[in-house]
């Protein structure tokens, strides 16, 4: 079996702190039959990592990159109605941390109510979009925070899931090394290889037929102060009659008196594909951004002119993943987040969906470690909890590939009830697959 995860630290001998060490010492005795192996190091794994930690139930987490930095893109993230799954899986420790993940770490982002949608193409405002208690964070000062206390095994990429006799599940890695749980959770993203072998072919992203631009700019001390005074301070965002997203925020703002410390992310999408030379080259990329944008009402135009040109412009594209049934081969694998569910990002719901994924999982083992009795409730708790996410995975692709094609189809997006003032949850059963 992989190495057992170790207990929550605990403080000093104060009777309070005793008495947590003698509940996880009373919750481990009742865990012998549970460990749990993440594939997957970041939003959706480390959240259940913690989730279980808490809990007092053993597990292993491991990840494909070599450390925690050098191959993750960062972008920011809106978390919004999933806090609440958050608090149930963290330990305070992390939940005190979370400021720090904040892409604007400037900004009070309880002062924050919603954001304005623009018309690219006149600067009007067309909409507010409201928001509750929403936080926007780095992807990557997310990630490195929810690492907390964890022992994650780097450079296991998995290769391949065994199923022995015994009932117990081993995760094969591509050094050679294997690792033995009783149930194996899939967090390892939209391309995930427990999808694959679960699935083989059926596993395959579909891509859709959007350009998307997706980068973090530093741009001129002197332009960053001039877009910081124009931009809202949650994002500025629009759409173009002609079928164009367009949105910057703040990525990153470490000082505020120090300007060239500040970066936005600047996001846009439309429909078509780049043409052989644009997939081939970073600045041909930014060449298409910017002719794209710079007929646009100012200050957006602005926004990608400014970008200086050594910013490196990644061959992004939008794929999706509907959902389908998998076999849990009787609890002892499952999936979560991306790999469970990989929807367009036009309505900022795949993290969100992935902690509430998270904080079922770990409800379903804890339901299975306190039944008590020997683990035979694990296959019927798999069962269920792939259930919950499929059915959610399903609403929320759905829902968000059809607010996808609206926002680059003007008139019908106009003609909407994300714009009619209905929302999101008026749009007809059915349409979603249109
Ligand atoms: C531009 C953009 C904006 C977005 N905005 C929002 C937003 O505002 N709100 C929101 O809720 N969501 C948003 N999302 C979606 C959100 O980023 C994802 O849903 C979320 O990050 C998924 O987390 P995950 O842990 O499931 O997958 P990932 O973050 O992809 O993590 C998967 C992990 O598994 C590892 N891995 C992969 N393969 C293997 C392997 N074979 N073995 C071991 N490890 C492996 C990877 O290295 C990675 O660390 C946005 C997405 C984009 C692209």
């Amino acid at each position: 079996m992989a190495d057992e995860a170790k207990p929550a630290v605990v403080g000093g001998d104060d009777d309070g702190a005793k008495r947590q060490r003698e509940e996880e010492e009373k919750k481990k005795k009742k865990s012998p039959l549970l460990h749990v192996l993440i594939i997957g190091a970041a939003s959706a794994g480390l959240t259940i990592a913690q989730g279980l930690k808490k809990a007092g139930i053993p597990f292993s987490i491991f990840e494909r990159d070599p450390d925690d930095e050098s191959r993750y893109r960062d972008w920011g993230m809106t978390v919004h109605w999933s806090a609440a799954y958050l608090t149930r899986c963290l330990p305070q420790a992390i939940l005190d941390r979370l400021p720090e993940t904040q892409s604007d770490q400037q900004l009070d982002f309880d002062t924050i109510t919603g954001f304005p949608v623009h018309n690219l193409e006149t600067g009007e405002v067309l909409k507010e979009i409201p928001l509750t208690t929403p936080r926007r964070v780095s992807r990557k000062r997310w990630r490195k925070v929810m690492m907390e206390g964890l022992d994650i095994q780097f450079s296991k990429n998995l290769v391949d899931i065994e199923y022995p006799p015994d009932g117990s599940v081993i995760a094969h890695f591509e050094d050679g090394t294997s690792a033995k749980g009783t149930t194996l959770v899939g967090a390892d993203g939209s391309k995930s290889a427990t999808r694959h072998l679960l699935l083989g072919d059926k596993a395959a992203l579909t891509t859709l037929p959007y350009v998307m631009v997706n980068t973090v700019v530093r741009y001129s001390p002197e332009h960053t102060k001039q877009i910081t005074d124009a931009i809202h301070p949650f994002c500025h965002m629009g759409y173009h009659p002609e079928g164009t997203m367009f949105w910057i925020s703040v990525m990153d703002n470490p000082d505020p008196a120090d300007p060239s410390q500040k970066t936005f992310q600047v996001v846009s999408t439309w429909e078509g594909a780049l043409s052989a030379e644009e997939s081939a080259s970073s600045p041909a990329r930014l060449a298409a951004l910017r002719t794209r944008i710079s007929r646009y009402h100012p200050p957006f135009s602005h926004f990608a002119a400014w970008i200086p040109d050594d910013t490196p412009v990644h061959p992004d594209r939008i794929a999706v993943w509907d959902p389908l049934p998998v076999d849990h081969h009787a609890g002892r694998v499952c999936l979560a987040g991306d790999a469970a569910h990989n929807m367009t990002f036009h309505r900022g719901q795949g993290l969100n969906v992935a902690l509430q994924d998270a904080a079922d999982l770990v409800e379903a083992m804890v339901r299975v470690r306190d039944a008590d009795d020997g683990g035979a409730g694990l296959a019927e708790a798999v069962r269920g909890f792939g259930e919950l996410v499929l059915e959610r995975g399903a609403r929320e692709c759905g829902v968000s590939m059809l607010t996808t094609r609206l926002v680059h189809r003007w008139g019908e997006f106009m003609r909407s009830p994300i714009m009619s003032g209905a929302g999101v949850s008026a749009l007809g059963k059915g349409d979603e697959k249109k």
